[in-house]
């Protein structure tokens, strides 16, 4: 299907390229934002990956509109670090409040013009959260009475149903976050919004794999896909 390319800060240092796909149908409008911080590779690549399966077809949208944003932050991905200061404490608090980074205030800006039913922000983090419940490696986190909880709770299921490595499961975390991308869109957008966090120490192949499928399970429960 047509994805349109779109660049966030053009003509800046922070420039950086999104992508808009659109069906015939209207429908809900699902955000992805990956590359809040530099490091995490392997979101990085689901998201840019779920871009060419888009421009291919083999993610087609029934209903609604996708906008996703591969590589918020370019400059700290080239040196691969999380960044400086962290851009996920930096997005406005409450309404009327503004963002204290030139990124999370362009890719809030954008969020707004969008006006996204979902919002699905893409990590990843130490550890393996069915080992350890401190750690939240290969957990959905979502803040406490978020109206996306069931959702999250049923993609869970389903994709804990294909890990045959127990370990690997993936658990839920109710965690409002001040700052970060996913509490500001669910407190100011009222947005459904989770935070997918895949963890490191698994091979990289199998996090793209694991944050795709994700992906690809929320976008079918907002019906934006059909299964
Ligand atoms: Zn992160």
């Amino acid at each position: 299907m047509l994805v349109q390319k779109y660049t966030l800060l053009p003509g800046t240092s922070y420039a950086t390229p999104y992508y808009v796909a659109q069906s015939a149908r209207p429908g809900p409008t699902a955000m992805i934002v990956a590359g809040i911080h530099g490091n995490e590779t392997g979101s990085i690549q689901a998201a840019r990956r779920l871009v060419r399966m888009l421009g291919t077809d083999e993610l087609r949208l029934h209903t609604g509109r996708l906008v996703i944003v591969p590589t918020v932050h370019r400059r700290a991905y080239r040196q691969r670090i999380r960044g400086v200061p962290d851009l996920n404490r930096t997005f406005p608090r409450k309404a009327g409040q503004t963002a204290k980074h030139p990124l999370s205030a362009a890719l809030f800006d954008t969020a707004r013009r969008y006006r996204p039913s979902w919002y699905l922000d893409l990590h990843e983090a130490n550890g393996l959260s069915q080992q350890n419940s401190k750690v939240l490696g290969q957990t959905l986190i979502t803040d406490p009475g978020s109206r996306s909880v069931s959702a999250a709770r049923k993609i869970i299921k389903g994709v804990n149903r294909t890990i045959r490595a127990k370990s690997q499961s993936f658990n839920l975390r109710l965690h409002e976050l001040p700052g970060s991308s996913r509490t500001a869109a669910a407190r100011i957008l009222g947005a459904r919004t989770v935070t997918v966090e895949t963890g490191w120490s698994l091979p990289f192949s199998t996090r793209v794999q694991y944050q795709i499928d994700v992906v690809r399970r929320f976008l079918g429960e907002a019906g934006l896909t059909k299964s």
